[in-house]
C-alpha cells in the first residue's frame, strides 16, 4: 500500500504556486508556501497552511536557493518538494539534494532531468528510442570549420543551438556560408553567459514548422500514457504566448502515431512523472526538439480537453501509486486555448510591474483563469511577467475562440499595462482562425 502525502512544500510563486496548492488542498494534502521578502504579500503565501520566508527579492537567494528550501522543508515537515515550473523544476542537483535529505521531488528522475536538460544528450536517447528527430549534427561541434562542414552536409539554412538552452537563448540561424562563423561564434558567446557552458549544436532550420508537444505521464510501475497534443506555434522571440490543444494541424491518427512511439521510449527509459516532448512538425513528420521534464505553463489546454488534473497525477504517482488507467481511457473532447497575459506594453513589450487597482476575472462556462492577481496587488519587477493565464474550453476551435475574445474583453486588470489587447487582436484575426500559422507567424503579426 502507498501512502498518500500530508504534507507538500511548494518551491515556486505566482500562478503555478496556486494551482499546486489548489490540487494539494482538494486531496487534502497540506501545503507549505515558501516567499521572498518581495512576495509577503502573495497571494500563494495567503492561500497555503504554512508559509515560510526564503531570502531577499533576488531569485538567486530565495527561489533557487537550495539550502533555504531545504530547510523551509525541514522546518516544517514536509514530505515532498514541488518545484513548478521554471526556476529550480529542471536542476537535477536539487532532485538529488530534495531526495538525499529522504522527501519525495514531485518530478522526474535527477538523471532523467539531467539527460534531457543536455539537449545533445536528450537527442541522443531519443534517436535511440526511435523518435525522428531534426537533421543535425551528432553532438557538439568544437570548432567554426566543423561548423561549417556540418551545415553544407545538412544544407542552408541551419540554426546552432546551445546544448543546455532554455527560453529560446542561444539560438543562432545561419541562411548561408557567409553567416555560419558568426552564428556558431555568437551562439557560443550567448550560451557562455546565460548557461556557463558554451556547447553548441547545429540543426537543420525549418522555414515553416508547427511547435507541437505531447504530454505524458509515467508512474512507477511501468505504466506510461500520453495526453495528447499542444499548439503552440505562436511564439514571439521563441516565447509561447498562445497555446492551444488539440493542434488544428493534427488528425487523431497521427497523434496516436507519436504518442505511441513516444509512451513506448519513456517505459524503455524507466521514465517517471510528467514530461513534454517538443516537436517541430512539418511536411507532415514530427522532428523532436527537446523534452522538458516538468510541468509546463501550458498543462491547463491539456486538462480542457482531457478532463485531468495533472498536478493531481504528478502528486499521486510521486506518492507510489499506479496511474489506474490505461491508454484507451483517455479521451479528448473539444478544444481548448490559453492566452498568456503578462505584465508587458501589449505594442513594444516593457515590463510594467507596479498596482494593480482593480483586477476583475471572466467567468462562466468553460472559462479558466489561473492567475495570482487580486485587487491591490503589485506586480514585483523582479520576476517574469506572467500574470495571469486565460484558459478556455469549447466543444469546437471556433466556440473557443468566440469565448475567449468575450473573456478577453470581460477581463479587467487596471493600473499596469497588460498584453490583453495584443490577444484580442490574434483572436480577431482570419489567419489564427483559420489555425492557418507556422512558428513564424506571431512575430510578423506583432510588426504589422
Ligand atoms: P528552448 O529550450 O530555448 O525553448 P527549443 O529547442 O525548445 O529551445 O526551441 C524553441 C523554439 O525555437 C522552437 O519552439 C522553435 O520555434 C524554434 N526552433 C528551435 N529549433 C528550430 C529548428 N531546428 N528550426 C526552426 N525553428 C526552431
Amino acid at each position: 500500500m502507498t501512502r498518500p502525502f500530508t504534507k507538500v512544500l511548494i518551491a515556486n510563486r505566482g500562478e503555478i504556486a496556486l494551482r499546486i496548492h489548489r490540487a494539494c488542498q482538494e486531496m487534502g494534502i497540506r501545503t507549505v508556501a515558501v516567499h521572498s521578502t518581495a512576495d509577503a504579500s502573495a497571494m500563494h503565501v495567503r492561500l497555503a497552511d504554512e508559509s515560510v520566508c526564503i531570502g531577499p527579492p533576488a531569485a538567486r537567494d530565495s527561489y533557487l536557493n537550495m539550502a533555504a528550501l531545504l530547510s523551509a522543508a525541514a522546518i516544517t515537515g514536509a514530505e515532498a518538494i514541488h518545484p513548478g515550473y521554471g526556476f529550480l523544476s529542471e536542476n537535477a542537483n536539487f532532485a538529488e539534494m530534495v531526495e538525499a535529505h529522504g522527501l519525495a521531488f514531485i518530478g522526474p528522475k535527477p538523471e532523467h532531468i539531467r539527460m534531457m536538460g543536455d539537449k545533445i544528450s536528450a537527442k541522443d536517447a531519443m534517436r535511440r528510442l526511435g523518435v525522428p528527430l531534426v537533421p543535425g549534427s551528432a553532438g557538439a561541434v568544437e570548432s567554426a570549420e566543423q561548423a561549417r562542414a556540418i551545415a553544407v552536409e545538412i544544407g542552408y539554412p541551419v540554426i546552432v543551438k546551445a546544448a543546455a538552452g532554455g527560453g529560446g537563448r542561444g539560438m543562432k540561424v545561419a541562411r548561408g556560408a557567409h553567416e555560419i562563423e558568426e552564428a556558431w561564434q555568437l551562439a557560443r558567446t550567448e550560451a557562455k553567459a546565460a548557461f556557463g557552458n558554451d556547447e553548441v549544436y547545429i540543426e537543420k532550420y525549418l522555414d515553416r514548422p508547427r511547435h507541437i508537444e505531447l504530454q505524458v505521464m509515467a508512474d512507477t510501475h511501468g505504466n506510461v500514457v500520453h495526453f495528447g497534443e499542444r499548439d503552440c506555434s505562436l511564439q514571439r522571440r521563441h516565447q509561447k504566448l498562445v497555446e492551444e490543444a488539440g493542434s488544428p494541424a493534427l488528425d487523431g491518427a497521427a497523434r496516436d502515431a507519436l504518442g505511441a512511439t513516444v509512451t513506448a521510449g519513456l517505459r524503455q527509459l524507466g521514465y517517471r512523472n510528467a514530461g513534454t516532448l517538443e516537436f517541430l512538425w512539418q511536411d507532415g513528420q514530427f522532428a523532436f526538439i527537446e523534452m522538458n521534464t516538468r510541468l509546463q505553463v501550458e498543462h491547463p489546454v491539456t486538462e480542457m480537453v482531457c478532463g485531468v488534473d495533472l498536478v493531481r497525477e504528478q502528486l499521486r504517482v510521486a506518492a507510489g501509486e499506479a496511474l489506474g488507467y490505461a491508454q484507451s481511457d483517455i479521451t479528448f473532447n473539444g478544444h481548448a486555448i490559453e492566452c498568456r497575459i503578462t505584465a508587458e506594453d501589449p505594442v513594444d513589450f516593457t515590463p510594467s510591474p507596479g498596482r494593480v487597482n482593480t483586477y476583475h476575472a471572466p467567468g462562466g462556462l468553460g472559462v479558466r483563469v489561473d492567475s495570482a492577481l487580486y485587487s491591490g496587488y503589485s506586480v514585483p519587477p523582479h520576476y517574469d511577467s506572467l500574470v495571469a493565464k486565460l484558459v478556455v474550453h469549447g466543444a469546437t476551435r471556433a466556440q473557443a475562440i468566440a469565448r475567449m475574445k468575450r473573456c478577453l474583453n470581460e477581463m479587467v486588470v487596471d493600473g499596469i499595462k497588460t498584453t490583453i489587447p495584443l490577444h484580442a487582436r490574434i483572436m480577431d484575426d482570419p489567419e489564427f482562425q483559420a489555425g492557418d500559422y507556422t512558428i513564424h507567424w506571431l512575430e510578423r503579426f506583432v510588426a504589422r
